[in-house]
């Protein structure tokens, strides 16, 4: 077997780790500020943190939610976190938004947007990390969900604004990924790209108020589409159902889905998240190597060696192998 270096120096347990697994919501919103900061004194501690009390994590359903602005994600979430919280469920919302320009961990937007759900004693809002690149706040999102299962969350909700990379993000830190869509327009129109119903596990013909012959029809196209979609052999059939998050309408047969999916993929969900888990740290290491490889590296030669690939004097292979080796 190989030795491995344990990372040394936080022996001393953390002190926020023994009020954060008591439930502490001060111990775990500071908990998550600590592993948001970009200090490096702050990044070991937090690394440290994390490593103390990972074994209390691991116990919730981690749900990505997305759809296009407008679609009703606040309102769905503000619905179905409030009965969720009210049955006695500790449920937390996060959010990955690379676009966030909220400062300083403000959650002013949320406070407006899930008015009842912000003020519920068993629910936990945090908005998405602001700045940085995706990579910055996916880590620190799938941070904050190891955080707040070790808090005791057991209902863990992830939303996502509809900008192309981050809902194959979510989809990669969450058992269930859920696309609310609308029900009078089409996939065009509702600008779902074939690459996020693919992500689907569930979806959401949110609205069905407004017009419900609309929103039969979208839900049996959806699942056609869903069908299609899904490879054969598959343990779950991806489908669609319908609600509205303003009158609370189907909301409860949402979450039916979800226990449907969860009982269905019950020998599956720790595969599945050892191949996340897998996948996310060889991401990890993938981006560590090139930057140091990048450190390392003469500007100049790089630069000479990608022109000389560019002027066919070096194929792709041999540029590299050059770099690498030369
Ligand atoms: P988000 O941008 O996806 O978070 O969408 P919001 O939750 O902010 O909702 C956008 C607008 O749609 C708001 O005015 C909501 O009140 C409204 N809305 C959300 N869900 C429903 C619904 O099920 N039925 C109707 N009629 N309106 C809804």
């Amino acid at each position: 077997m190989l030795a491995l270096k344990t990372p040394s120096p936080e022996l001393q347990p953390h002190p926020l780790a023994d009020p954060l697994i008591a439930g502490s919501r001060r111990a775990l919103a500071q908990a998550i500020t600590l592993a948001e900061s970009t200090l490096p004194a702050h990044e070991t501690q937090a690394q440290a943190l994390l490593a103390q009390v990972l074994p209390h994590a691991g116990q919730s359903i981690r749900v990505g939610l997305s759809g296009v602005p407008g679609v009703g994600k606040s309102t769905f979430i503000e619905a179905l976190g409030v009965w969720l919280a009210d049955a006695g469920h500790k449920v937390a919302v996060l959010a990955v938004d690379p676009s966030s320009v909220r400062t300083g961990g403000s959650i002013m937007g949320d406070k407006t947007r899930m008015p009842l759900l912000t003020v519920h004693p068993g629910a936990f809002i945090r908005p998405s990390p602001s700045g940085g690149n995706l990579g910055g706040v996916t880590r620190r999102t799938r941070e904050a969900i190891t955080l707040c299962e070790a808090a005791g969350y057991d209902i863990i909700l992830v939303e996502t604004v509809g900008v192309g990379q981050s809902e194959t993000q979510v989809a990669a830190m969450t058992d269930l990924f859920l696309l609310l869509t609308l029900p009078n327009a089409g996939d065009e129109l509702q600008g779902i790209k074939r690459g996020i119903m693919e992500l689907a596990d569930l979806c959401v013909v949110n609205k069905a108020d407004t017009d419900p012959h609309a929103a039969n029809r979208a839900q049996a196209e959806l699942n056609s589409a869903l069908h299609l979609l899904t490879p054969r052999g598959a343990v779950w059939q991806p489908k669609a159902v319908q609600a509205s998050a303003l009158t609370g309408a189907g909301v409860h047969g949402v979450w039916e889905a979800v226990q449907e999916y969860r009982s269905v993929m019950q020998g599956e969900l720790a595969a599945k998240r050892r191949t996340q888990l897998l996948g996310w740290f060889g991401d990890l290491l993938r981006e560590a190597v090139w930057r140091s490889f990048l450190a390392g590296q003469d500007v100049g030669r790089l630069q000479a060696t990608r022109e000389a690939v560019l002027a066919g004097e070096l194929t792709p292979v041999q540029g590299v192998s050059s770099l690498l080796h030369g």
